[in-house]
């Protein structure tokens, strides 16, 4: 009984709302981004890609995108990801993340300086927590997960157990 109680306890981390892609794919166009930060996105979605599940991020000239612009302190955003259709249960039509250039990342950003406090963000980090909103992944309360909301400057995070549960969760192998 303690250890099915303690399995449970696990999976309750993450946190899906019935929302999924058709085909467990999703296609990104990242035209807009500096060169290198599109390396940055795409060793992201290879991050997820690797992550054992049937979902697959492409590159792909469509409508789903990740962009960067500055958008001001932003309640202390580093980034944004929203989906359509927002109904439970859905299948996804298109998803957008918006990184704010406001902070400053690592790698920095060619033309934009970024407000500085202390260590930059990790962009890589950054990225594949919002890709993790694309999937829909919600936030997890698992501090180790790429998935909690907070992150500290500096900080590098790869998928945890309780991220790679979450895919693997939506998109079963
Ligand atoms: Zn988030």
């Amino acid at each position: 009984m303690i250890s099915v109680l303690i399995l449970l306890l696990v999976n309750l981390w993450y946190e899906v709302d019935g929302r999924r892609w058709a085909y467990a794919g999703c296609g990104l166009n990242l035209t807009t981004l500096p060169p290198m930060w599109q390396d940055i996105v795409r060793q992201a979605m290879q991050t997820w890609n690797g992550a054992g599940s049937t979902f697959h991020f492409d590159e792909e000239a469509g409508q789903n995108s990740v962009v960067c612009f500055n958008q001001g302190r932003w309640n202390g955003r580093l980034g944004l990801t929203q989906s359509v259709p927002q109904t439970r249960d859905a299948l996804l039509r298109r998803a957008n993340t918006v990184l704010n250039t406001f902070w400053q990342f690592d790698p920095p950003h060619p033309d934009e300086v970024g407000a500085q406090y202390g260590v930059p963000y990790d962009l890589q980090t950054v990225v594949a927590h919002e890709l993790g909103h694309m999937l829909v992944l919600k936030h997890s309360t698992d501090e180790g997960a790429l998935m909690h909301p907070v992150l500290p400057s500096g900080l590098q995070k790869g998928l945890s157990q309780d991220d790679v549960d979450g895919i693997r969760y939506l998109y079963r192998s």
